[in-house]
C-alpha cells in the first residue's frame, strides 16, 4: 500500500442498517465457510439465528452444524421431517420447495435476527425455486432480519437483492489434483 490510511473514521456520515442481505457466489472454495463464519458473530452477540441448509445431508455430518447447533443456532436441512427412498428429481424438487417454505416461515416470523440459505442459488438455478419467490421475500423480510446467501452462479436478481456480494473465485481447489473433500477442513 503506498498510500496511509487516511485520518478521519472511515464510518463517518455512514448510516446503520436495520438489516442486511449477504451474497457469497463463485465458483472458489470459502462461501459456506465464510457464512458460517458470520453465524459465530451473530451467535456471539446473542442473536438468533436459522441455518436452512438446500442440499441432501447425505452421510457426512458437517462439523458446523455440531458446533453451532451447540451454542443455539437452530438447523434445518433439507429433507428433515420428510423421508425419501429414491434419489428422482422430482422428489428432490419437492424437498427442495418444502425447505424453502420452511425458510420463508423462518424469515418472515421476525423471529431470527440472522437466517442462512446455504447452497440456494441451486435450487433457484434448477427452477425448483422459484427466483422472484426469493427476491419478493428478501425484499418484504421484516426489518430486523439479516439474510445471508451462498452458492455458484448467483441470478442476476439475486445480485441486485443484495446489499453486500462477494464472490469466491477459484484460483486453485486441491480436488482437481485428485485430492477427496477432508474432514475439519471442508466438512
Ligand atoms: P466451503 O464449504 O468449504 O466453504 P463452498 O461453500 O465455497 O465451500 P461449495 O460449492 O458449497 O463450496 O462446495 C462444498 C464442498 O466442495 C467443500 O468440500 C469444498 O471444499 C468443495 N469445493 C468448493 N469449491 C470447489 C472447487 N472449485 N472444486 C472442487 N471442490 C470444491
Ligand atoms: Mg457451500
Amino acid at each position: 500500500m503506498k498510500t496511509p490510511p487516511p485520518t478521519t473514521a472511515p464510518e463517518r456520515g455512514k448510516r446503520r442498517a436495520p438489516s442486511l442481505v449477504l451474497l457469497l457466489t463463485g465458483d472458489g472454495k470459502g462461501k459456506t465457510t465464510a457464512a458460517m463464519g458470520t453465524v459465530v458473530r451473530a451467535l456471539a452477540r446473542g442473536w438468533k439465528v436459522c441455518v436452512v441448509q438446500f442440499v441432501k445431508s447425505g452421510k457426512w455430518h458437517s462439523g458446523e452444524v455440531k458446533v453451532l447447533s451447540s451454542l443455539g443456532a437452530h438447523w434445518h436441512t433439507m429433507g428433515d421431517g420428510f423421508t425419501w427412498d429414491s434419489p428422482d428429481l422430482d422428489n428432490s424438487a419437492e424437498l427442495a420447495r418444502s425447505a424453502w417454505e420452511f425458510a420463508r416461515a423462518a424469515i418472515c416470523s421476525g423471529e431470527y435476527n440472522v437466517v442462512l440459505l446455504d447452497e440456494v442459488t441451486y435450487p433457484i438455478n434448477w427452477g425448483w425455486i422459484e427466483e422472484d419467490d426469493v427476491v419478493a421475500c428478501l425484499a418484504g423480510r421484516p426489518e430486523t432480519v439479516n439474510v445471508i446467501l451462498t452458492g455458484r452462479a448467483a441470478a442476476e436478481s439475486l445480485i441486485a437483492a443484495a446489499d453486500t456480494v462477494s464472490e469466491v473465485r477459484k484460483v486453485k481447489h486441491a480436488y482437481d489434483a485428485g485430492i477427496r473433500a477432508a474432514k475439519g477442513i471442508d466438512f
